[in-house]
């Protein structure tokens, strides 16, 4: 059946079904809420210029998600699977690609790091530079990766249009650190990944995500369908 005519439980029930699906694929995967994590309060202490990240962001960072609270995610059912099927594709990128993902996913900014060296030359210090919001391509291509998850599982779902400008404003703004800020590249490539999606020309984690929903019991729209 199409999504919106499933019942409460049924919709559950594809959930529950992703997250197994996840927690499969991905060893140790749990979804923590946020307060609960000393991790993530030490997160929010650097992240000073995101204000709200305790309380609107969810937060992947291997093998969990910390969500801000426990109960939205267990009753909200399409927008969990949402965010649960875009997590996904950074928990399988990370557990591919291992500690290159991360270095990939916080370069430049992380090589500031280097000016802990200072002790043995000044020059070090200059490594603050890597500080400042110098777009991140490691960061974009992970996240083009996740948003195009993210529009697929809502034209799956509903046959609509994911809202692109929200999307683009991830990339031009702070909420991930200005990682790139070159809006009109990134609106074509969301535009062309769109069209693809509705062409049922999907790459290896979308056609894998869209068989679990699939096998839990939506039928997904698609190019073909009206
Ligand atoms: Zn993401």
């Amino acid at each position: 059946m199409n999504w919106h005519r499933l019942s409460d439980s049924q919709q559950a029930g594809v959930r529950k079904a992703l997250e197994k699906h996840v927690s499969e694929k991905i060893p140790g995967f749990a979804v923590v809420k946020k307060t609960n994590s000393q991790v993530m309060r030490f997160f929010d202490s650097v992240l000073f210029f995101v204000p709200d990240f305790m309380t609107s962001f969810i937060t992947t960072y291997y093998p969990k998600v910390y969500v801000p609270s426990l109960q939205r995610w267990n009753l909200n059912h399409t927008a969990t699977i949402s965010i649960l099927a875009h997590e996904y594709v950074h928990l399988s990128d990370r557990r591919r690609l291992s500690l290159l993902f991360n270095l990939a996913y916080l370069s430049p900014q992380i090589l500031a790091v280097f000016a802990l060296l200072a002790p043995l030359s000044p020059w070090f210090l200059l490594c603050l530079l890597f500080l400042a919001p110098i777009p991140s391509p490691g960061r974009a291509w992970a996240e083009i990766r996740g948003y195009r998850m993210t529009v697929a599982v809502y034209y799956w779902l509903s046959a609509g249009k994911y809202n692109l400008d929200y999307v683009i404003e991830h990339f031009i703004g702070p909420n991930y650190y200005w990682m790139w800020p070159f809006k009109k590249y990134i609106r074509r490539r969301l535009e062309l990944e769109y069209q693809r999606i509705k062409n049922n020309d999907l790459d290896p984690e979308l056609l894998e995500i869209k068989k679990v929903l699939t096998d839990a019991g939506v039928i997904c729209y698609d190019g073909s369908r009206r």
